[in-house]
């Protein structure tokens, strides 16, 4: 591999620092703001910048209706130096990168001494946060910024630079391709993702058996290859020399918020609220049902309210676990809030307790001529045909669950990019 890039990691006790922002410069036609930031990280090594630790690549809130793909936003530190200079290569670089000729596209940088709190990126990741509101925050920070059109990339900007690993982190290693090959179908090598997933056990998300999906490999037209998601660098790097694909340009690791749940709210179902990603605990009030397209949808109410909650076609095998759950079943549902109908969009479940379930499987047998007895219609007992013995309960049996306690999630072919697998979740 020719170009690698490097990180550079100092000891900076004591040193000043920079921190810089970038969001919402590529489209669905084309573009990544992480191939953005490398282009960037270059050229400030080439001006001397140090760089500081890892670029990060933040994923904010997973339901906002305007994102383009991931809702990612990526940060970096670099020492102190001019943030004027600064400032004119991220115009020149934004103007060469980003899609600013897009109509969804609404570009935005930050270059700012200390990072906001990380209270912002907590906001961000969970709700919805006004473009005032972020430049207020800003100017109370003497930021300097830049925001392209109707300026929302300040907001994911932002947020991406106050988030550090307060609670979690994870890593991914994101190759790119040659430009040439840019648009075109991607090469990369089933056989040997699927070595890599089982052999480098703090990886995650690398391949969909069931599905046959490589889940490295974007399907997007941008510049990005693939990215290996997983919990250590080192071994991030080692997968990479095992991954057979077409010629891989360079590589830059990210330090992330991937796999962390970090975008969940515990809440009540009344306090639910539309754009949001919520964990709420219930008990199943309406079994689940299969409506048009395959999808699963179930009711479930706490003492506040009911809900929907929905296991969607795309998380195919997922579904199969639902449609055995069953009225008075208590759960635990992890998901992203739909606004129309006001659905919680299934990631993960868990299974809190199983109803007992009974079924009637025979009519009662007269105890007198051991004979079952005929039903008198609907709601009006039974009686023996031979000597008229009357009875109204009928034989039931305990139905056998086909479920166990304990947590299911969607397959890797649907996961999001901020659900925490079952693999790094600690028992
Ligand atoms: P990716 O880089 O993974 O493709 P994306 O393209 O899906 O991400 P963007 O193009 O970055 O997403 O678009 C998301 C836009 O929404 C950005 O302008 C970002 O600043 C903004 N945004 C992110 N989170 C929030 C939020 N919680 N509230 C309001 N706006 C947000």
């Amino acid at each position: 591999m020719s170009l690698l890039k490097k990180n550079f990691i100092y000891n900076n006790i004591g040193c000043e620092k920079i921190w810089i922002g970038l969001d919402d410069t590529d489209s669905i036609k084309g573009g990544c703001t992480t191939y953005l930031a490398c282009m960037l990280l270059d050229k400030l090594k080439e001006k001397n910048y140090d760089i500081i630790g890892y670029p990060r690549l933040v994923r904010l809130n997973p339901n906002i209706p305007w994102k383009t793909r991931g809702n990612g936003a990526v940060s970096f530190q670099v020492k102190k130096g001019n943030k004027k200079e600064i400032k004119v290569i991220l115009e020149q670089f934004f103007e060469k990168y980003a899609r600013i000729e897009d109509k969804l596209t609404n570009p935005g940088f930050v270059i700012i001494d200390k990072p906001p709190s990380f209270k912002i990126y907590e906001k961000t990741v969970k709700e919805i946060v006004t473009l005032k509101e972020t430049k207020d925050l800003l100017k109370s920070l003497k930021a300097e910024y830049k925001g392209y059109k109707n300026c929302r990339g300040l907001i994911g900007a932002t947020a991406s630079i106050a988030w550090f690993p307060k609670y979690d982190k994870t890593y991914e290693l994101i190759t790119y391709r040659q430009e040439k090959k840019w648009g075109i179908k991607r090469t990369v090598d089933d056989k040997t993702t699927i070595d890599i997933d089982k052999r480098f056990s703090s990886t995650f998300d690398n391949y969909d058996y069931k599905n046959k999906h490589n889940r490295l490999v974007p399907n997007s037209p941008c510049p990005i290859l693939y990215g290996i998601r997983g919990e250590s660098a080192n071994d991030l790097v080692k997968a990479l020399s095992v991954i057979k694909s077409e010629k891989v340009s360079f590589y830059q690791i990210f330090e992330t918020n991937q796999g962390t749940d970090d975008h969940l709210q515990k809440k009540k179902i009344k306090d639910i609220k539309p754009f949001e990603s919520v964990i709420t605990k219930g008990t199943i009030c309406k079994s689940p049902h299969t409506i048009r397209g395959g999808h699963v949808i179930f009711t479930i109410k706490d003492s506040t309210g009911k809900t929907d909650c929905a296991a969607y076609e795309p998380t195919k095998e997922f579904r199969e676990k639902i449609r055995k759950l069953d009225e008075g079943d208590k759960v635990e549902v992890y998901g992203g809030v739909r606004e129309k109908p006001l659905t919680v969009n299934l990631e993960k479940i868990k299974v809190i307790s199983l109803n007992d379930i009974v079924q009637k499987i025979e009519n009662p047998l007269c105890p007198k001529c051991k004979k079952h007895m005929k039903s008198k219609g609907k709601g009006q007992g039974y009686k023996c045909v031979r000597c008229g013995n009357r009875s109204d309960n009928p034989i039931f049996i305990k139905k056998k669950r086909d479920i166990k306690i304990g947590f299911y999630e969607v397959p890797v072919c649907a996961r999001r990019h901020l659900s925490k697998p079952l693999k790094r979740m600690k028992p």
